[in-house]
């Protein structure tokens, strides 16, 4: 058994790199379609900002769905509880670009993780602004939770997604018929786009994680009561129709992406990001997944 976190990633690394069971990359955005699925990174930020990492850890990926933590810390920051008239808070044991659930509910998703809440969560913060100043808002944010001014979005996987984001604009179009989006559809999804093809490294996102440890040592950006709140959030909605599973194997607040990375919080403690391409069923990185439920194990971390 290997003492010190530095050992445990690494062997966590030759463990995860031992199975050839990668899982499939997302393919429904092409420009993602053509990755390795074998890649493998794990990086942990700790609330002083000690970072130790293993595998791919300087190999940039795009974060997709994890930006919908940024975004929503922005839009609470912005809108307070009223975001809540807009988008709930309950998990919605669907996939992640589900739409049946949004005609039932009356364009109102269920939270702001699955696509339709995240579109709702970005036209919130673009209500009143060009969409190139919200995406400005938005690096500045992920740039100073990194403490890193070189982080980037990808616009050939922006583009990518808008030219086959069939499903994000039936979305977007419901929500308008629903009275539930502030500006044109395309402005909207055009912004969401753009913040979704973030690209970072582990160890970048790692330490963008950071604002979200609760501790005095790590960046403050938002209010302690709110960091209890988007974990709960991560917990309960982070990881779409697989938070269960998620929560029972890792038991940590966590979001994942198609691009394969997951960030999960140890609260008071860490911040850990795990990128792997390949997927499981439900979009979720499969061998991040398994990283993450044995680093917990082995460091007995967990909130419960
Ligand atoms: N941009 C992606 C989409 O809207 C994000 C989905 C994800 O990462 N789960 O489909």
């Amino acid at each position: 058994m290997p003492s010190s976190l530095p050992e445990i990633l690494d062997q966590l690394n030759a463990d995860m790199r031992a199975d050839d069971n990668w899982g499939a990359v997302a393919s429904y955005i092409p420009e993602l379609g053509s990755i390795d699925p074998a890649q493998f990174a794990i990086a942990v930020a700790t609330a002083d900002g000690d970072l130790y990492s293993a595998g791919d850890a300087d190999t940039l990926f795009s974060v997709q769905s994890i930006t919908k933590v940024f975004t929503l810390a922005i839009a609470l920051g912005r809108a307070g509880d009223h975001l809540w008239k807009r988008v709930g808070r309950e998990p919605s044991g669907r996939a992640f670009n589900s739409i049946v659930q949004l005609e039932a509910e009356a364009g109102r998703p269920r939270n702001p993780f699955i696509n339709a809440g995240a579109i709702v969560v970005t036209d919130e913060i673009l209500t009143g602004r060009a969409p190139r100043e919200t995406l400005g808002e938005i690096m500045q944010f992920v740039r100073t939770a990194a403490g890193d001014d070189d982080i980037h979005i990808n616009e050939n996987v922006a583009a990518s997604e808008n030219a086959h984001g069939h499903r994000n604009y039936a979305l977007a179009h419901f929500l308008a018929s629903a009275g539930n989006l502030n500006n044109p559809p395309d402005q909207t999804l055009g912004t969401y786009f753009h913040h979704c093809a973030i690209e970072m490294t582990a160890k970048q996102l790692a330490m963008s994680g950071r604002f979200l440890i609760d501790s005095p040592n790590a960046p403050r950006m938002i209010l302690p009561a709110r960091i209890r709140r988007l974990n709960a959030l991560m917990l309960t909605c982070g990881h779409y129709d697989g938070s269960g599973d998620f929560a029972y194997r890792v038991g940590l607040p966590a979001k994942s992406g198609v691009g394969g990375g997951i960030l999960a919080i140890v609260p008071k403690v860490a911040s850990i990001a795990v990128w792997s391409p390949g997927l499981n069923r439900y979009g979720n990185s499969r061998k991040g997944t398994e990283a993450m439920a044995r680093l917990a194990r082995v460091m007995e971390w967990s909130v419960f």
